[in-house]
């Protein structure tokens, strides 16, 4: 049985006041619920604070990305060795974010991949189609790409290191959920074609969904056979909403 993972992507959003709070709401209402893995990826300035108010309990804490390099003249970027120094323990590589509005390429996410597991970090692998991509039947092609530049750098049996997300692009923040069976179908693709590579590896990968889940629709997400988590926007930012996700990840 894979332990189901509920992360929340925190994205450009918070404050020193609002994560203290949501924080203390998660950390409250997480108690008991001893079987579902919960990490936050707050933004980099606010890691060091989501370390000291994470320390001590079971929520894990993530990045929202990595640098590819490890050091040197890259303006702007974090390293692993930073972020595991501040005690991440997952990366975000390859948000459609990143790819969409920031240019970020297949290789690009298999370089940060790679940095990620270099220093310790589970990275979590987002992939997923556009809606012009959906509607042209090419999902499954997409995905198998984006999944095919990190196999190609790393190895399929690297994959189990990390954490896969599918996240169709058009559900990202839109309010647009997949239905549970459109999520399942690209689940199950994922799953069959690692599985033609190596059968331990599909056994046992965990594969989130992330796209609009919420309180509301996450039970019926979950309940579905591929889908080992989610991958949390939006809901996250308001601790009611991220603790009926994770208790129905429980
Ligand atoms: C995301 O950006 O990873 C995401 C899933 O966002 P939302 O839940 O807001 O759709």
């Amino acid at each position: 049985m894979r332990q189901k993972l509920v992360a929340g992507n925190w994205k450009l959003n918070g404050s020193k006041a609002s994560i203290e709070s949501l924080m203390g709401g998660i950390l409250a209402g997480l108690e008991g619920m001893d079987n579902v893995a919960v990490a936050v990826c707050p933004p980099y300035v606010y890691i060091p604070m989501a370390q000291t108010l994470v320390a001590g309990s079971r929520i894990g804490l993530g990045s929202q990305d990595i640098a590819d390099q490890d050091a040197g003249a890259f303006t702007g970027e974090v390293s692993g060795a930073m972020l595991k120094e501040f005690g991440c323990d997952y990366a975000i590589v390859g948000h459609s974010e990143r790819r969409a509005i920031y240019g970020e390429q297949d290789a690009d996410t298999a370089r940060k991949f790679a940095a990620a597991r270099k220093h310790g970090l589970k990275p979590i692998l987002c992939v997923g189609e556009t809606l012009e991509e959906r509607e042209a039947g090419i999902t499954e092609a997409v995905v198998a790409r984006q999944l095919d530049a990190v196999i190609a750098l790393e190895g399929v049996e690297a994959l189990t290191d990390g954490v896969i997300a599918y996240e169709p692009v058009w559900a990202i923040g839109t309010g647009k959920t997949a239905s549970p069976q459109q999520a399942q179908d690209v689940h199950a693709f994922i799953r069959g074609k690692l599985a033609t590579l190596n059968a331990a590896v599909a056994a046992k990968v965990q594969i989130l969904y992330g796209g609009s889940v919420k309180g509301a629709n996450a039970a019926e997400l979950f309940a579905m056979p591929d889908i080992d988590g989610g991958l949390i926007g939006g809901a996250s930012l308001d601790a009611n909403e991220f603790l009926a996700i994770c208790k129905a990840g429980n």
